[in-house]
């Protein structure tokens, strides 16, 4: 009989604070020393607060090429526009999976002036044969979202498959995994990954107890959890409320990573093309 070992915690990472784009505070998680990137993700950025003075000033215009960015909504609206002509508002629940492929410039602005400000921006690596494809958008409100309902576990289902719910995302490259996860205290989730997927576990409030037999990791909020490889992982709320937490795998691409900012390719001179690419208004 062949058999996939569970997967556990090879390790956990603390989210570090920070600022970015015209001085917003946010938690990166992804991308910092700690983290440098977990292939093929690039970044994971947590925004969440209640202080405007803290997200009032935005991401104005700015560039991307070689990867997709995907802001997942919590809390709060968020308008982007791009200099192809595509603009919207991302309302609390909404995702945008957003392919930069060969270039995009666009600004992703509070569309309010007070409340709460939550959610993520997750980078995920483009293949080199897709990083200069076409840019374009997979945007979904919430009600688009699958949603698993079971003894006061939820689950949503953005991307990947979870018993018979299939998220909306496709991105055959990466072939990615996104759920959002509510644990109720003591309650316990399953989840199967296909085996090889590089995957995580970030606790944004509570606490779980992640993986099974000798040695579970308790992971806090603002913790990501890096995932051994192997087949199903388990999740158990710990806290006295609930638990909530995103889990995300993709399949790494293994390629060498050139990256500036926002641009990641596989070489320099890859690099070297971006910015001049940019800088000619070639984006
Ligand atoms: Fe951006």
């Amino acid at each position: 009989m062949n058999t996939i070992a569970p997967r556990g915690v090879a390790r956990l990472v603390r989210g570090m604070p920070t600022s970015d784009g015209a001085g917003v505070k946010l938690t990166r998680v992804i991308g910092q020393p700690q983290l440098p990137d977990l292939d093929p993700f690039l970044l994971l950025d947590e925004f969440g607060t209640d202080n405007p003075g803290d997200y009032i000033a935005g991401f104005p215009d700015h560039p991307h090429r070689g990867f997709e960015t995907v802001t997942y909504m919590l809390d709060g609206r968020m308008r982007h526009r791009d200099n192809h002509g595509h603009e919207g508002v991302l309302a609390p629940g909404a995702v945008q999976w957003m392919t930069a492929g060969r270039g995009i410039v666009h600004s992703e602005m509070p569309e309010q002036q007070s409340g709460r400000m939550r959610g993520f921006q997750l980078w995920i690596n483009l293949p080199a044969r897709e990083k200069l494809t076409a840019p374009k958008y997979q945007e979904f409100t919430a009600e688009k979202i699958p949603q698993l309902d079971s003894r006061g576990l939820r689950v949503k289902v953005i991307a990947g498959t979870l018993e018979g719910l299939s998220g909306p995302i496709a991105q055959p490259a990466t072939d990615p995994t996104y759920l959002d996860i509510e644990l109720p205290p003591g309650q316990v989730f399953s989840h199967a990954l296909p085996a090889g997927h590089t995957a995580f576990v970030y606790v944004y409030e509570g606490e779980a107890l992640i993986g099974e037999g000798d040695a579970p990791a308790t992971t806090r909020t603002r913790e990501l959890a890096v995932l051994t490889d192997g087949g199903a992982i388990r999740l158990e709320g710990r806290a006295d409320s609930p638990t909530r937490a995103i889990l995300v795998a993709g399949r790494p691409l293994r390629e060498p990573v050139a990256k500036y900012g926002p641009f990641v390719m596989n070489t320099r001179e890859e690099l070297r093309q971006a910015f001049e690419d940019f800088q000619n208004g070639r984006f």
